[in-house]
């Protein structure tokens, strides 16, 4: 399918109703964790490819991004890369194409693209995975805990004490491990944003243990907040709503929900991980430095607190 560039890039004044008007996904499944190059022989993604366009504010940054492989994390990465952060990615296995494809926009930018593969609900590898920026970055002072499972289950008395245990696991447990790895590396000046959710504070009810983890995360965000900044640390969170990433078919909505899942919001259409990127920026630069705790909302227009 053919989509007109969002660009020519993030600072044109554009109309955001009738943005990406023509990318309206079908129903469709994607097994596995998805990925963007399945998404793209359907409705294509835009992760700022063709526009993002960066302007120093992250000169010379060391930046770990989970899940960079795709949809909201393959967009920071860029980003980030395109604003001069050296940038390790974290993915799945089964990632690996998306993966590649990122870190060569990454390299493109002129800067380090670094990526490990591996399960992140498994904490001896969230552990060796900061080891491991830290090692290819020569330190680390941007930690982005974004990878996260989504899986839509109806009842409640369907949901799996072992689908229960993974989503926790790999949402919050990882941000923990993760968290908790990376601090003693962290420098005055560095930034920790969590990849939170509007259902941290709207649940839907086919979500209703997904939403309980980016409710967690949320708060984790603004208790380390509090604990870090006397370190010199601020922690913050980006709460998208719906965004068009592998995520969605792949089992985070059901089918039939995907054609209109954007319609609730006030711009009335699905935002795409280029209209994330910026808000990391913003979080992950000093010229965020008196943010802390904050939760940044990228999602159409939806009521918050
Ligand atoms: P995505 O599928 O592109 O990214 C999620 C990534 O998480 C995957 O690419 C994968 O690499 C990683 N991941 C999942 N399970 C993992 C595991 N066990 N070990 C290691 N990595 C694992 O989808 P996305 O929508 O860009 O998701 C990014 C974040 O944004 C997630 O935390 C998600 O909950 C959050 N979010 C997304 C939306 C949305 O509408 N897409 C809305 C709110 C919040
Ligand atoms: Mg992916």
């Amino acid at each position: 399918m053919e989509t007109p560039p969002a660009g020519p890039d993030q600072y044109t004044m554009r109309d955001p109703s009738t943005m990406y008007a023509d990318r309206v996904p079908d129903e469709q499944y994607l097994p596995g964790p998805g990925t963007d190059a399945e998404m793209a022989q359907n409705v294509p993604a835009d992760h700022g490819e063709d526009s993002y366009r960066g302007s120093g504010r992250l000169r010379d940054r060391k930046a770990l991004v989970t899940g960079g492989d795709s949809g909201i994390g393959a967009a920071v990465a860029i980003a980030f890369a395109r604003e001069g952060a050296d940038v390790v990615i974290s993915y799945l296995p089964e990632e690996e194409e998306d993966a590649e494809r990122i870190l060569g926009l990454v390299r493109d930018a002129g800067r380090t693209g670094v990526g490990v593969a591996g399960d992140l609900s498994d904490p001896e590898f969230a552990k060796q995975l900061v080891d491991r920026a830290v090692a290819e970055l020569g330190g680390l002072d941007i930690l982005v805990n974004n990878a996260g499972k989504q899986q839509h289950v109806d009842d409640v008395t369907d949901i799996s004490d072992e689908e229960f245990d993974q989503t926790f696991k790999t949402n919050v447990y990882a941000t923990f491990w993760l968290t908790k790895a990376a601090v003693p590396h962290l420098p005055p000046g560095s930034t920790i944003i969590n990849s939170t959710s509007i259902q941290a504070y709207a649940p839907s009810p086919h979500l209703v243990h997904y939403a309980a983890t980016k409710a967690t995360v949320n708060n984790l965000a603004k208790g380390l907040a509090a604990q870090l900044a006397p370190k010199g640390i601020r922690v913050n969170a980006v709460a998208p709503g719906p965004i068009w990433t592998p995520l969605q078919p792949a089992g985070g909505q059901p089918p039939e929900a995907l054609p209109s899942a954007g319609e609730q919001t006030y711009l009335g259409r699905w935002g795409q991980p280029a209209e994330l990127a910026p808000a990391y920026v913003f979080l992950a630069s000093g010229e965020s430095s008196y943010v802390v705790g904050e939760t940044l909302h990228v999602d159409g227009g939806m009521p918050t607190p």
